[in-house]
Formats: C-alpha cells, structure tokens, sequence
C-alpha cells in the first residue's frame, strides 16, 4: 500500500515538517522538578464537585512546583458548547481561589495558543497525516449501522466490544477498495491502526494510585471523526504534548482509555506525560455508597455552593481535607498558616472512592465562619444577600453599625471562643432576621399559657433598658420566684416537685417571645440590640 499517496488523498493540504511544531511549541523552560498541570473542560456550562476538587489538586501541585496552570477548552463537541461557559469556569474557579497561569481568555503571555481545541485543527491534521504516512492510521467506512450490528453480535457472543482485530474491517481494505469508496464519497472516520495485544500487561505508575497493570490496547479507536475533528484521545495527546503538560491529572472515569493514550503517545512519538487518576465523589445513601449524580444531587453542581452561600475558605478546606488526608491534622497545628505552605503530593490523594459529607461541610463551614472577623463576615453576607437574598433581607445590610453590633454578639468576641451557629450565609441571614423584623413563626412554649402572660407581665412591669445584664438577671430570677419558678438551680435540682419549672424555663418565655427561638445568643444583649421599644412591643404582643 502506498501510505504516502493515501495521505496526499485524504489530506490534501501541504502541512509544515512535524519539527517546526516542536519548534513553536518548546519545551518549558522550568526548573526541574516544576509541574505543568491544566484544567481541561468542556464548554457544557455545567462546571461541578469534581472538576473544582481536580482543579484543586492540578492548582496545588502545579503552584507548589514553580510550575504552570494553564485552562484548555475542550470544545470539539460543539453540539454542547454554551455561550459564556469558558468565563463561567474562570469565574468559578476564581471564586474558590484558582487561578490560571495562562490559557483560553486568560491575559497572559499565552506561548502555547490556542487553547480552544477548535483552533487547533492543523495541528491535529498535520499529525494524522503523518500517521497515516506511517501506516499506523487509515479511513474507516463502516455506518452507524454496521457498527451498531457488529457490537450486538459481539455482546451475543460473550466479545469485548469495539473495533478490533478480525472485526476491524476496514483496516484490510486493499487500496482499490479505499479509493472507490473515496471516489464514491463515502463518509469515512480515520482510525489507528492499533499494534497492540491484550495478553500483554504492562506495569504502569499512576501519579495517585500508585502501580497498576494496564493492557496494551488492541482497539482501532477513532482519532478523527467524519467532520475531521478529533476525538479526546487523539486531541489529548496532541495537546498534553505541545502544550508541554508534564502531569495529567484527571477523572477516574479516564483510566479505562489510558491503554488507547500509551498507544497513541508512542505512535506520535512523544514522550508521554505522568498521569494521575482521581478517584470519583461519592455519596452515603442508606446503606449504600453511590456515585453523586446530576440529577439526584444538588450538591454535585458548584452553583449550589454558591446559592447556599458557603464561604468559599470552607469548601476548599473541606476539598483539601477529602484530597489529601493528612490536611486536616496540619490545618488543626497551623490554622493561620496560607494553604499554600501545606506539602499538597498527588501520592496522598484517596486511591478509591471519595466520600463527599455535607454534614461535614456543614462542620468545617460553622468552624470557618467561626473565623471570621464581624466586619468580614458583614461582607461576605453582604455580598451574597445581593446577589441572592430576597428584598426584605438586602435591608438587613443598609445600616453597616447595627450588622456589625449583631454579629459581634451573635459570633462571640473575636480571639475568645466564638459560637459556630452559622455553615452558611442563608442559615445566618435568615437566623437573624429577629433583629431587623418581628419573628413570622414562634418555637413552642413549654410553659401554661397562664404562666406564660403572668411571666411576660411581670417583667415588663420591671423592665428597664439601662439595667446592666447582672440587674436584668436578677430582675427576671424575681419574676420566676413569683410565678412559682426556681430562681436558684441548685434547689430547683434538689426538689423539682416544689417548683412549676426553674428560671431558665422563665428565660426562655422570654426567650421565644422576643426572638421566636428557644435557643439565641445572650438575650440581655439582643434586648439592647432591638431597644426598649420594640423588646416591649415584642413581648407585650405576645401576652393572649
Ligand atoms: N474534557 C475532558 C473532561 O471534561 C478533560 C479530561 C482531562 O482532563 O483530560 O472530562
């Protein structure tokens, strides 16, 4: 067979010498030991958990390394591009502190362009020409159709599927039948003409899993599609090598392909990248772990994250936490130390599946809220109630002083211990919305509703908003003296039978009546907080 004529054939186009590409695209000039790692999305619009938990772990090592992070978008499947998806991803990752070094809409010197896959069919082109020269790729005809009866008889037959060996048809075309169904205008799809064999197993490293054992491939996948765009195999291939990626960390969901990228690497003579496979997020569900999906869970998209309003801080922990275990032990001896200090090694990340646990979200976020300072949790709450909050809770923020005096009082003195009432900005607003309107909903009261208008009666009756919190105590230890309520806990605790309940059942009265919580911080200081009229107002309200 003349390969050379054939390649003419099907790429007519005159391309530069393979060498120049290497020219234009050099090797990095790094230092040693300096990874280049990439983000490669599709243009889907959908950005998710798992994208931001690899991003994470390429952003670590790459930065750790005085290495690259460079974004490439994978945009050959244009039937699923999304205007806006390539700056949705930068915003995204940006948000969670992820920023890339170079690549598509990125301001940089940018060496490696394009990074839109789409722009880079001539090199793509120039690369199956050349395999095709070689005989190692050739045109394959077969319909759908055929393809679809051939990989029914294979099930039938207890075959892997695919196309392969003796079902490789058109890999045994003579030359005349290639060039009468070239002149037929036959659609054709270019395919490698695989060399491999599944008896052999090689050893190979995986940058997280450590060893393993692949088989070599043996199928003739496709590298260029009929429209002559190519396929993620071959595309990455190309890509990882000229834009000089040294660690291709990936999802899980890859590593069944990884035979097809040796094969394809070694055929184009390149020296092949490290890879990494991450393994997949799951979920506790019942009894079973499953993979988190789409549709059943929100918590998969990364615009829940930011709906929720989780501090951005405590999902990147808790995403360090899942990746490399010994994170959380250093995060518990260094809080004040930046992440980047953290020795982040693909080595440490799970080699099996990742429990994703919004209960410990939740328990990371409460202590990160925890951490901030009033003013910078008035800004973060700000900041998200704008863009989505409802009208009534963007009011909350008009008056910065009576924000910043709630949340002193609602998150503790800073460098004492804080409360952890809030995982995220939603829970927080609408956790305060006492102070700014009166409560739409009331916990229960454990008390009589005699006792409860006696209770409210009488403290109103003494109520004075200068008292100091030790007076105001002992105004309502009063208050439960008189309506049969222990004010004195010890001898609440020694006879219980000769009380209607202790003072802290008279707190909560009160409690409940002003705020419609039974549980709040301190409520001496929301009294101060809300003022003397609209306590009073509050509490007499409730009085039935
Ligand atoms: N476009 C691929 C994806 O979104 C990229 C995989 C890779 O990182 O190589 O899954």
């Amino acid at each position: 067979m003349d390969y050379k004529k054939l390649a003419n054939r099907l790429f007519p186009e005159e391309y530069k010498p393979l060498s120049y590409y290497e020219e234009i695209y050099p090797p990095r000039a790094l230092e040693k030991g300096a990874e280049v790692t990439r983000l490669a999305p599709s243009p889907t619009g959908f950005i998710h958990l798992g994208n931001l938990f690899v991003a994470v772990a390429n952003e670590r090592i790459a930065h750790r390394s005085g290495g690259v992070l460079y974004l490439r978008i994978e945009d050959t499947d244009l039937k699923r591009k999304v205007d806006g998806a390539v700056e949705a991803v930068i915003e995204a990752m940006s948000y969670f502190d992820i920023h890339f070094d170079e690549g598509a809409e990125i301001e940089a010197a940018n060496e490696y362009a394009p990074y839109y896959q789409r722009q880079r069919a001539e090199l793509y082109h120039a690369f199956a020409k050349s395999l095709v020269e070689k005989g190692r790729a050739y045109p394959c005809f077969c319909a759908e159709e055929e393809l679809t009866a051939l990989r029914e008889k294979q099930t039938a037959e207890k075959k892997i599927t695919g196309y392969y060996g003796v079902y490789a048809k058109c890999r045994n075309l003579t030359e005349e039948e290639i060039y009468q169904n070239l002149d037929a205008g036959k659609p054709y799809v270019l395919r490698l003409k695989s060399l491999g064999n599944p008896e052999n197993k090689l050893k190979f490293r995986d940058e997280i899993k450590g060893e393993i054992t692949v088989t070599e491939n043996d199928q003739d996948v496709v590298i260029l599609k009929s429209d002559g765009i190519p396929t993620y195999h071959f595309a990455h291939a190309i890509d990882d090598h000229f834009m000089r990626t040294t660690l291709v960390l990936r999802g899980e969901e890859w590593l069944s392909s990884l035979p097809v990228h040796i094969e394809l690497f070694d055929a184009l003579g390149f020296v092949r990248p490290r890879y990494g496979h991450n393994c997949s997020l799951m979920k506790q569900d019942g009894e079973t772990r499953r993979k988190l999906s789409k549709r059943k869970d929100p918590e998969l998209s990364l615009g829940f994250y930011r709906q929720e309003g989780y501090h951005p801080r405590a999902v990147k922990v808790y995403i360090l936490t899942l990746l490399n275990s010994d994170f959380e032990d250093w995060y518990r001896k260094f809080p004040d130390k930046p992440f980047e200090e953290f020795p982040f090694k693909a080595s440490k990340m799970s080699k099996s599946g990742t429990l994703f646990d919004l209960d410990k979200l939740n328990d990371v976020a409460k202590n990160e809220f925890a951490r901030l300072s009033a003013e910078e949790a008035y800004d973060f709450l700000c900041g998200w109630a704008q863009e989505f909050a409802d009208e009534e809770q963007k009011t909350y923020f008009a008056d910065r002083k009576y924000m910043l005096r709630v949340l002193n009082l609602c998150m503790g003195t800073a460098g004492k211990k804080r409360r952890k009432d809030f995982a995220t900005a939603k829970e927080a607003v609408n956790l305060l919305s006492y102070f700014f309107s009166r409560p739409v909903s009331y916990e229960p009261y454990r008390v009589t509703q005699e006792d409860r208008n006696a209770i409210l009666r009488d403290f109103l009756a003494g109520y004075s908003a200068a008292d100091d919190a030790q007076l105001w105590f002992e105004k309502v230890k009063a208050v439960a003296e008189k309506e049969g309520f222990a004010s004195d806990m010890k001898a609440y605790k020694a006879c219980p039978e000769n009380f209607k309940g202790s003072v802290s059942d008279v707190a909560e009265v009160l409690r409940i009546a002003v705020t419609g919580k039974a549980n709040t911080p301190d409520l001496w200081s929301i009294m101060q907080i809300l003022g003397k009229k609209e306590t009073a107002k509050r509490i007499s309200e409730q009085i039935s």
